[in-house]
């Protein structure tokens, strides 16, 4: 099935940080795959900016180092690299400075759209903000993409979004969670809410239990350092689980709008019960046996013998709404883990009464929501086991998966970044977060955080390459529940 393409107006994009490791990974590949398709006129302008001092035919270089690690794989005519890297310049700029803005300025004229990126540290969103602002740059067409961290914490994020406001209004600031650009983390407001069959059902009288599993099976890697000041619980929980749990549980938002969506979302932070210190697991990830150089353990890897920040979390959360009482949502997630996979699991209950007896076995359905690898549906239904002797019952997959429903033979779906891109062009805000919903989830996981620190908390340790530690297995043992395996 090919998806209509519907062409963005000509616009200007101001990467800052454009020779950093997003730059280069993510939001280039991104830029390019959409021109190659089409969707993005000659006519666009596209900024790098950096301290570095490069000029703009080897800043292109760069780029199309980028692109032939990134994107090998060209569904697009010859040629279309030379059109990409034609409309691509840099400008060395610093952002804690003066140095670089006045070129800038003479580089964006005109009242077209134009959308800076802040992919930089985040010390450097509050130092942007402003100068955007001082240097006239900001315009009723202008919008800001802030990448995460936002924030530490509730008192940190306040701060920010405070900055933030006096330079640009709600409406221009996009808070990015390159989750919520997945396919079907949209497919999933698709089933809910396009869907009778789903609906109805999505409460607690027939649902069981959630589970949202973010599973890595990469360490720390040459973030340890970001990463000990963050840990599981900032780096994943706060944002991307808590933004995955939100559009599982929320109420249908009376329409498709950004914020309709958000207001639903907010409503589901305020609804969640503070957790307890005994429904939270944290663990840290021990070398692996046997290849401990080239997977050192947790704090080899972020050079503290002595760290307790945690590289896994897994805890018990209760949404206390009329949907939801007593419908307990797992969520764990975790580095080093068996396999890199990102699952949604939506366990429904048992049947009510077993009229198949005891060999048939207890069967029930499970909606397997996959973000990552493979993005994809898959309902596990109970049939009966073909072929003579008796009733026994089995449960078979009916899978949906959007690689092969949706893409163009030999090319990979969309990337996150290319829809959350089009998205701040054509000025929709529906897949990123607004200002009140991060502080409500700071608000959530700040009393979490210094619940361990006044008990002086040491997280557990797990085998690199284990499903994590044995007490979030025995955290669902605890409710007769089991977690679903962390399959690639
Ligand atoms: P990075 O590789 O360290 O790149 C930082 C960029 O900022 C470089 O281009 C650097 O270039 C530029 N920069 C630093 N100081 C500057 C200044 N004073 N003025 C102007 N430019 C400056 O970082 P990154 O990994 O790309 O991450 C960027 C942001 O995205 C961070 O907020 C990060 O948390 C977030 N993020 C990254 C990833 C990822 O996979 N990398 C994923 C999710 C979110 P110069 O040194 O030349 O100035």
């Amino acid at each position: 099935m090919v998806s209509r393409l519907i062409p963005v107006d000509p616009f200007d994009l101001v990467i800052f940080g454009g020779t950093g490791d997003l730059a280069r990974r993510k939001i280039l590949p991104a830029l390019f795959r959409r021109f190659c398709a089409g969707q993005m006129s000659p006519d666009t302008q596209i900024i790098a900016a950096a301290r570095s001092a490069l000029d703009t035919a080897t800043y292109r270089g760069f780029v199309t180092e980028a692109l032939n690690e990134f994107v090998p794989n060209r569904a697009c005519e010859e040629g279309t690299l030379a059109g990409f890297l034609a409309i691509i310049d840099y400008v060395a700029i610093d952002a804690t400075g003066k140095d670089g803005w006045e070129t800038l300025v003479e580089r964006i004229q005109g009242n077209r759209v134009r959308a800076f990126y802040f992919s930089v540290g985040p010390s450097l969103f509050a130092p942007l903000a402003e100068r955007i602002n001082s240097y006239g740059l900001s315009t009723q067409t202008s919008r800001i993409v802030v990448e995460k961290p936002f924030g530490h914490d509730l008192t940190s994020a306040r701060a920010l979004n405070a900055i933030l406001a006096d330079n640009f209004d709600e409406s221009q600031i996009y808070r990015i969670d390159h989750y919520l650009g997945k396919e079907t983390v949209q497919n999933l407001m698709a089933i809910r809410f396009g869907n009778m069959l789903f609906e109805p059902l999505w409460n607690s009288q027939y649902v069981d239990h959630i589970q949202i599993t973010v599973a890595e099976s990469v360490g720390v890697g040459g973030r340890g350092g970001y990463y000990d000041r963050a840990g599981a619980m900032r780096d994943m929980m706060q944002n991307h689980l808590m933004q995955l749990l939100c559009l599982i549980a929320m109420e249908p938002p009376a329409k498709f709008d950004p914020d309709a969506v958000r207001d639903e979302k907010l409503k589901v932070i305020r609804a969640l019960d503070p957790v307890q210190p005994h429904h939270i697991v944290r663990g840290q990830y021990n070398a692996a046996p046997g290849d401990e150089d080239a997977h050192p353990s947790y704090r080899e890897a972020v050079e503290d013998p002595r760290s307790t920040t945690e590289s896994y979390i897994a805890l018990k959360a209760h949404i206390s709404n009329w949907r939801w009482a007593n419908t307990p949502f797992y969520l764990r997630t975790g580095k080093r883990l068996v396999a890199r996979s990102s699952v949604i699991n939506v366990m429904f209950k048992d049947a009510p009464h077993a009229i198949f007896g005891q060999e048939a076995g207890r069967h029930a359905n499970v909606l397997s929501i996959r973000l990552q690898p493979n993005e994809g549906i898959t309902l596990k239904v109970t049939i009966k086991e073909p072929g003579p002797g008796g009733m026994r019952l089995l449960d078979v997959p009916l899978d949906m998966s959007f690689a092969e429903a949706l893409g163009a033979e030999g090319e990979d779906p969309p990337d996150a970044y290319e829809r959350l891109i089009v998205d701040v062009i054509r000025g929709n805000q529906t897949l990123f977060m607004r200002g009140d919903e991060v502080e409500a989830a700071w608000g959530w996981t700040d009393p979490i955080i210094a619940g361990w620190q006044a008990r002086g908390d040491v997280p557990k340790p797990y085998d690199s390459g284990s499903t994590g530690p044995g007490d979030a297995e025995l955290l669902m043992k605890r409710d007769g529940r089991k977690w679903q395996g962390i399959n690639p």
